[in-house]
Order: structure tokens, then sequence, then C-alpha cells
């Protein structure tokens, strides 16, 4: 063996993959995870003991054991998991990130009320793009260190949320806001559709952000506006965010001024289709569901802010059983209060046991489901994201599983959906960067974050007071 090596190491060099001493060489990757148990939210479900990740040019390359990769791959930079959870990142398929800044601003009242005399006046007199930037920036470091690495969001300046969000390396499906009023950042329709045209263009194919539409609700957008905002998603194939079926309140308006519910009414004007993610969706029959079925529409479910603005409880056993595409989202931080995904999680495997009666109903994998793979095809991203699988985005996070709320573990589907808090959450990583490293970010500086977040405080406390 020895006397053939020098031959061996003559023909790697034109051959290819290298041999040592008979073994091949390992193949380079960027980033290699290993000892943790890998719960991959496939398609089986497998869920890997001592398991390792292998990462190149930000997808995953392997899926597996830690062996059985240590010894094939070679990486530039290695964690150790140190027995840690790895999961895909949390997806949150609902909010308004700049809204954190009106967190707690009025708790407490009915989702018309809380709109009109307050969340509305607020934002005409306080949003501009330098405090959704801010309010976008601390939202961002939330749902980082909560282990949340994609987000849809909704709201004005999308461009800059774009902006930050790229900056920070998360992923957003990112709707700039189209409404029947003068909004803080474009005072006419045309003024918004037009900077929403060039948004969609300006960010199309971007690895991390997908630029979409957001019409605000079926009762603050008209049909003819409603039917430009789906012209504009065919030109650019992007997706239709939009509010739908949130309160009885809504089913009444829409029914009085168009003759139809809100999931009809949509229908007609051809607005459902696969790029369209409706929220909420909590007062829709068995039929309107079909009919979404039928279109392939997503939908973000948000237990916690239904529950706070007593909105009502979303159909969703029925939601599964037909087989929709249902994420899980906060909506924005002024109607839930925070962005803790992990919250969202365990609300909705409970809320549903209580309102069925059927503590069967949701099981703690299902509800783990809608906030990974489910939330994925809720987005119409699951081709890319959602699980851990060769080929996809190397969008993961490591979540400790040893803290006292933790222990013993039975069922890690259950330790995740029932025991875990976002504080659990360790390491995030988006497309191979790491982006939380043991707990501390990387890409955000939480200092300017917080001291941002006081500053506009102190300022709408004061003209608030007035
Ligand atoms: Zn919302």
């Amino acid at each position: 063996m020895r006397r053939l090596l020098p031959y061996f190491l003559f023909l790697s060099t034109i051959a290819g993959p290298t041999f040592c001493d008979g073994l091949p060489a390992k193949e380079p990757v960027d980033l290699l995870v290993r000892g943790g148990t890998v719960v991959t939210m496939d398609a089986e479900f497998r869920v890997i003991d001592d398991g390792a990740l292998a990462v190149k040019d930000g997808k995953l390359a392997a899926v597996g054991k830690s062996t059985d990769l240590t010894s094939r791959f070679e990486a530039q930079r290695t964690l150790d998991a140190d027995g840690a959870i790895i999961m895909p990142g949390l997806i949150n398929a609902h909010g308004h990130a700049a809204m954190s800044l009106f967190r707690g601003l009025a708790d407490d009242r009915a989702l018309m009320d809380w709109l009109r005399n307050y969340i509305f006046p607020a934002e005409a007199k306080f949003v501009d793009e330098a405090f959704v930037r801010a309010g976008t920036k601390l939202a961002l470091l939330e749902m980082a260190l909560g282990g949340t690495t994609t987000y849809v969001d909704m709201y004005y300046f999308e461009d800059a949320v774009a902006d930050e969000t790229a900056k920070a390396g998360l992923r957003g499906v990112l709707g700039q806001t189209l409404i029947d009023f003068p909004a803080p950042d474009f005072k006419t329709w045309d003024a918004m559709t037009a900077a929403t045209d060039a948004y969609l263009a300006k960010w199309k194919g971007h690895r991390l952000i997908v630029p979409a539409l957001a019409p605000h609700a079926p009762y603050t957008v008209s049909p003819e506006h409603l039917q430009e905002v789906k012209q504009l998603s065919d030109k650019h194939g992007a997706p239709i965010l939009l509010h739908v079926a949130e309160t009885k309140q809504e089913i009444k308006d829409v029914r009085e001024k168009y003759q139809a519910t809100p999931v009809v009414h949509l229908d007609k004007l051809g607005l459902l289709c696969p790029r369209l993610i409706a929220k909420h969706v909590v007062w829709a029959t068995d039929d309107e569901l079909l009919l979404l079925k039928k279109h392939n529409v997503g939908v973000a479910h948000c237990p916690q802010s239904n529950m706070k603005l007593a909105s009502g409880i979303a159909p969703v056993p029925k939601m599964l059983e037909l087989k929709l595409a249902v994420g899980l989202g906060t909506d924005g931080p002024a109607s839930n209060n925070d962005l803790d995904m992990w919250e969202e999680i365990d609300t909705a495997a409970k809320l549903h046991k209580v309102a069925t009666g059927d503590p069967t109903v949701l099981s703690a994998r299902e509800a783990l489901a809608m906030a990974t793979i489910e939330g994925a095809r809720a987005i119409h991203l699951a081709e890319r994201i959602g699980s851990l699988e060769v080929g996809k985005e190397a969008d993961f996070i490591l979540v400790g599983s040893n803290a006292p709320h933790q222990i013993p573990l039975y069922d890690v589907y259950s330790q995740l959906a029932y025991a875990t808090k976002a504080s659990d959450v360790r390491t995030v990583v988006v497309a191979g960067k790491v982006i939380v490293a043991d707990r501390r970010p990387a890409t955000l500086d939480p200092e300017a974050i917080r001291s941002d977040a006081a500053r506009y405080r102190d300022q709408i406390r004061t003209l608030l007071a007035k």
C-alpha cells in the first residue's frame, strides 16, 4: 500500500477525488453542525438522535448522523450542538413588524375601536420611514432571538422593511400596504400602486426577500382596486397578503356593501389564487373553506391576536381536515403583544382543544408543523424552507433542551410545543449564515434598538397626552 501511495497521489491531481491511504478525501462544506437531536419536520417526520447538518452555499448539503457527516465532510466552521435540538427555523405567517413601537399603547379594546381611534391616528401622526426602520429592527431582534427565521409582514415603507430585513439576515415575505385612504407613505392610490410596482421589481429574485402586495382588507380596499392588486400580482408573480374574515363586524360590513361574505366577494373578484395568503379567516363557512382549498389559498392563523381582540376562534381543525395549508402568525405586536412563535404554537394546540371539547384535536406535532413546514406551505415557500432536507435553504435553529421546564424528555414534539420558551433558542442560522450565536445577535445592535424604542415611546406619550 505504501509503495502505491505516490501513484494514488499523482492520480488524485488529475482524477478529481483525492485519496489518502485508500480513504476518499472529505467533501468541503461551509458549516457542519453536529451532536444534536435533528427534528427534520420532513414528510416522514424523521428525528435523528446524535444528528448533524452540513451546509454549503447557504443550503443543506446533508442531514444525517453526526458520525456519518463528520467522516464525509470537511467544514470551514463546525458548531457543536452540545445536545441541543436542531430544527427548522420558525415561520411567522402574519405580522406588522414596525408596530412593535406601539406595543401596549392601547390594549383591551375592540378591533374597530382600536384601529379607528388609536392605531390609524397614531400611525398618521408618527409613522415615517425612520419610525418603520426603528420598529422593524426591534421586531427583527425579538424574532431572531426567539428562533423565527422567516416572517410575513404587512406595513408601510415596505422597501425600508426589506432593506432592514436583508441587512439583519432574516427571510421575509414583505407586503407593501395598499389601502383606500391616505397612508403614511403614499397619499393616493395611484402613488401607492406605482411605488408598489417599483418595489416588486426591485426585490424580485432576492435570496432572502420575497416582495409582496398587501391590500389591507376587503372593507378598506374597493373591488376595483383589489382587481388592480391582482393584476400587479400577476405581472410580478408576487404574493398577495390580505386580512380576510377576521371579525363578525367585517362579515356584516362586507355583506351590507357587496351582498356577499368576504370570501365569496374575493372569489367573485378573482382574488382567490395560489399566491394569496389570507390572514385570520375566523368567520368562514365549510363551503368557503372548500373554496379556499380549491384555489390553494394559504391561511395564517393568529390564535393570540384573535383571542386578545375577541375576534373569535378560527375553524382550524376543519381547515386541517380539508388539507388547507395553515400557518401560524403573531399578528402585530400591538395586538398580541409579542412576536413569540412558541406561544402561538402552544396557544393554537390548546385553544382548539377547549373550543371543540376534544383534547385529541391539533396535536403537539401538528401545532409545531404549522410553525414550520405547514407554515411554509401556507406562505407558498415549501419548496425552499420549512423542513430540514437536502437542497433546502439552511434556515435552522438550535434549541436548548435542558432547562428545568424541559426535562425529562419523553417526546420531542410535546417538549417543543408545550414546554419550550423563546429564551431556550440559542443559535439561529438563515441561508447558512449565523445571525444569533449562543443568544448573541450577530447582525443587530440591541443597545441602539433599545434607545430608539425608548425615544419613540417618550415622543408618542408626550404627543398623545396633549
Ligand atoms: Zn394583521
